[in-house]
């Protein structure tokens, strides 16, 4: 055999024992991913000093890891949230096999703790999965959705609906309070919201009205602009206002909807934006809730957007680039939780862990 051939045979052979070995290297890793859900870590032992307790779950959605060191960095500042009282990493998966998790995925397996095919939402092959906010309206608890995008949104629609398109207003759960923007998308409904909900346009009246409310919003912008456009911090705190009046206890959901919008188009000033409003919001929540007491604020995101890279770089060097996607990710992401609970979470938790935590607490108060 000529020499070259031999040459080329061997790396041929290199190759594919390359390419067997990476094989084996993504295969073992998806099996250690998923080996989390076999474990028997939903069995929390809760332990808390109060009858009933709130449970308040923020999640920052495409907000990865390196968004929160990038951010660090922009702002000069630590993220609020890393005064929790425990955190570690969250894994995103959902029962796609290749690919990463989409958002309606991710907040099933928030909203429900079940795994579920990417495009459905709180549903599995057909079958409902319940919702931490059902659960809750059946302990007879306030609940409200807070989103910086439409309640159709992915996430807010994950804890509320039960459609695999998100669509249908019709089968959007009764919840309390709905704030949201999107108000153009909106207008058409106002008559069938109008049959349910209080529905209201300006941040103003949210104060002076009863029952339940349905505000959207023209946007939510980053800083206070007036009376009419809250700030996401601004709106959780009206929220938290209405809600903590319940004696039987309340369950909030707050997302910060646009860092991932941000970083699908790796605009990296406009995620870090919405990074530093969604850590405004926390700030003004978990002072909130530990002035009121007995209640558990989970802060969280449903997956990373854009493959974000973080190297150290200084606030003047931050740009663009650092993205290597368009999409979403499969890389982890933290979890931070404030509050007195009596279990020692693992470093790294499955998504489907944090619906079973907000479950247990929900599930530890009385009934009416
Ligand atoms: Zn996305």
């Amino acid at each position: 055999m000529e020499a070259s051939k031999k040459k080329v045979i061997k790396i041929t052979a290199i190759v594919l024992a390359a390419i067997i070995f990476l094989t084996a290297v993504v295969l073992s890793g998806l099996a250690i991913a998923h080996s989390v859900k076999a474990d028997k870590a939903g069995e929390f032992a809760l332990s808390y000093n109060g009858e009933k307790l709130n449970v308040i779950l923020m999640i920052g959605d495409g907000m990865g890891p390196n968004h929160v060191k990038a951010a660090e960095a922009e702002y000069g500042e630590l993220f609020f949230a890393n005064n929790a009282d425990q955190s570690g990493y969250v894994t995103t998966y959902s029962r796609n096999v290749f690919g990463p998790t989409d958002s309606a995925a991710a907040a099933t397996a928030l909203a429900t703790g079940y795994k579920t095919d990417n495009g459905c939402v709180a549903q599995y092959k057909g079958k409902y999965l319940m919702t931490t906010a059902e659960l809750a309206v059946a302990k007879g608890m306030a609940t409200g959705i807070i989103a910086t995008e439409g309640v159709d949104g992915a996430t807010p629609a994950g804890f509320s609906a039960h459609t695999s398109s998100r669509n249908n207003l019709d089968e959007i759960l009764s919840i309390d309070l709905f704030f949201g923007s999107n108000s153009e998308r909106y207008e058409p409904l106002k008559a069938q919201i109008k049959e349910k909900y209080a529905y209201i346009d300006a941040f103003s009246q949210i104060a002076a009205t009863q029952g339940k409310i349905f505000a959207a919003f023209d946007e939510i912008p980053l800083k206070a602009d007036g009376e009419s456009k809250p700030t996401l911090a601004s709106l959780a705190v009206a929220a938290l206002d209405i809600l903590s009046k319940d004696e039987d206890g309340f369950f909030l959901m707050i997302e910060e909807s646009h860092i991932d919008k941000c970083s699908h188009n790796n605009d990296l000033s406009g995620a870090l934006e919405h990074v530093k409003a969604y850590d405004n919001a926390i700030r003004a929540v978990v002072e909130y809730a530990e002035r009121i007491g007995n209640t558990i604020v989970i802060v969280t995101a449903d997956h990373e957007t854009g493959g974000l890279t973080y190297n150290g770089e200084t606030a003047s060097q931050l740009n663009d680039g650092m993205y290597t996607k368009g999409s979403h990710t499969s890389a982890n992401v933290p979890y931070y939780v404030f509050g007195d609970i009596d279990y020692e979470f693992a470093d790294i938790i499955d998504n489907t862990q944090i619906a079973k935590l907000c479950q247990a607490v929900i599930s530890s108060n009385k009934s009416r």
